[in-house]
């Protein structure tokens, strides 16, 4: 028997977990269950994060979580349980297969079949956001080399475990040359690893309208936590089956299951809701807990569920299904059909567990060079002439001001006067002759800059890291 930590959550998440795990005992998974309260019952008795410190201990205990979808209250002060889970517990990989299962699904792509593996922890997520200026708000967007390998090789050993033939890559490394130029390159790095894997890059953009008129293109795809979040949403609805969805969060010591819809508050109670996006779920935890067999018992009574045309009202169409049935009689339909096998959607077979290799990383540092150092400055006028003239003062013995961009766009020295400024200038401070630095000489430029009277709001170091520039270059420069 394995123990596994189960939440219930808020809205339909009771009636689908209860469902779910009737189909798991009646398929006979050998499982036993200890239960947290999360989401709105936490909440509002005080845990800003929708779990309380008990509910951490079990699920560190149990390392694997099988989570009903939960409600966030609305207002200000509450942490999306969601993120908060992900990031505490390193659950590095959110992996969402996306199928269609035309005829008996409605949708507009009969070929679907594709999993995104989405990176989990960082990008825009890490949630370091700051007003700088009147006018001004910034969000740090960081991805790491760990966080790329990590993901990467997940997905091609993903891709490998579960005969799937291509991984591709999104990411906008055309614009973003240092982040998701790293995210491409570790991408690169790995691809080559797995001759027997085929792998392709696009940039998110195209790669996302591709994604929306041909999925059946698609095999495996990994890409970045923002642009993951985006197309997951878009690949499960096109598929016509969002409701039909799971997903797992993976991570090397912990990992979380769940359907990828939310509480549902407008049906909640009617117990009609569909089961099937946690059942899937269960059905990933099953796979991870190496109990590969009993999930494609289950997968394969469900598939034939579907196609013997019995519907929950999400998908009941009146022409094409045969029976309306609600959440526990959609249970008993699947249960029924345990040890059957479907006959025109592909079955699934038994022996496939996932035991996935996780990646090593290794620490290597570079000889790194202090070259330079971009100032940020608070500076009302736009006129950006007057401005860049009178900083360029500012400069110090081993410092001088080579460019200022507004925006990104360079506008002194020889900028354009069409260009709108706002109030948030970068001022690049570069050495001279290509010296090399230490910290202190930017400190004696700063203090420098405020006795010329300007209002430095930060400032970032400008490297080379084994002789490669470590910064983009600004645009017009
Ligand atoms: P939702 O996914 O709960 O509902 C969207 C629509 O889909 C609703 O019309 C709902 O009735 C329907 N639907 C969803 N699941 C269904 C199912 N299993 N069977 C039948 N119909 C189903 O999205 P929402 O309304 O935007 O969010 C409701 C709450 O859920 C919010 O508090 C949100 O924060 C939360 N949420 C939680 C999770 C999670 O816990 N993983 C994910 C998304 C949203």
């Amino acid at each position: 028997m394995k123990r596994i930590t189960i939440a219930k959550g808020d809205g339909i998440g009771p009636e689908i977990m209860e469902a779910t795990l009737e189909i798991l005992k009646a398929a006979g998974a050998p499982l036993e269950y200890d239960e947290i309260v999360i989401g709105e019952k936490a909440y509002l008795s005080g845990h800003t994060s929708g779990i309380s410190p008990e509910s951490w201990d079990i699920l560190r205990k149990n390392k694997v979580f099988l989570k009903a979808p939960i409600t966030t209250p609305q207002g200000g002060g509450f942490k999306s349980l969601n993120v908060t889970t992900r990031k505490t517990l390193s659950l590095f990989a959110n992996v969402r297969p996306i199928k269609s299962y035309h005829p008996f699904v409605h949708t507009k792509h009969e070929k679907m079949d594709m999993v995104i593996v989405r990176e989990n922890e960082e990008d825009l997520y890490a949630g370091i956001e700051h007003r700088q200026t009147d006018e001004v708000e910034q969000c740090l967007k960081l991805i790491t080399r760990p966080g790329c390998e990590k993901i990467v090789k997940y997905a091609f050993e993903y891709a490998r475990t579960n005969g799937r033939k291509k991984v591709t890559c999104f990411s906008k490394d055309n614009i973003m040359k240092q982040t998701d130029g790293l995210f491409r390159k570790v991408f690169n790095e790995f691809a080559a690893q797995y001759p027997d894997i085929e792998s392709d890059h696009m940039i998110i953009d195209i790669g996302s309208a591709k994604l929306a008129e041909q999925p059946e293109n698609f095999d495996v795809i990994v890409t970045a936590n923002l642009y993951g979040d985006i197309i997951s949403d878009i690949a499960a609805q096109i598929s016509g089956s969002v409701g039909l969805c799971g997903s797992s969060n993976i991570g090397e010591e912990c990992a979380m299951f769940e359907a990828i819809h939310g509480s549902a508050p407008d049906i909640a109670g009617q117990k009609i809701a569909n089961p099937s996006g946690l059942l899937q779920g269960a059905i990933l935890m099953l796979r991870h807990l190496g109990e590969g067999e009993v999930a494609a018992k289950i997968e394969n009574a469900w598939l034939k569920t579907l196609e013997d045309k019995i519907h929950t009202r999400d998908i009941y169409d009146a022409e094409k299904s045969e029976k309306l049935v609600n959440t526990k009689e959609f249970a008993e339909e699947v249960i029924k059909r345990l040890g059957q096998q479907p006959e025109y959607l592909s079955a699934v077979i038994s022996e496939r567990n996932e035991v996935i290799q996780f990646h090593k990383y290794e620490r290597k540092t570079s000889k790194k060079e202090l070259k330079g150092v971009d100032v940020f400055i608070h500076h009302g006028t736009g006129d950006a002439v007057a401005f860049g003239d009178k900083l360029k003062e500012a400069g110090t013995d081993k410092l001088e001001l080579v460019l200022i961009t507004n925006r990104g766009v360079k506008v002194w020295p020889d900028g354009f006067k069409e260009t709108f400024c706002t109030d948030h200038w970068r001022c690049r401070f570069m050495t001279k002759n290509e010296e090399t630095i230490q910290n202190d000489a930017i400190f004696e430029l700063l203090k420098s800059v405020h006795e010329h009277g300007f209002d430095a709001i930060k400032t970032e170091n400008l490297y080379y890291f084994d002789g490669e520039r470590g910064f983009s270059l600004g645009q017009g420069q």
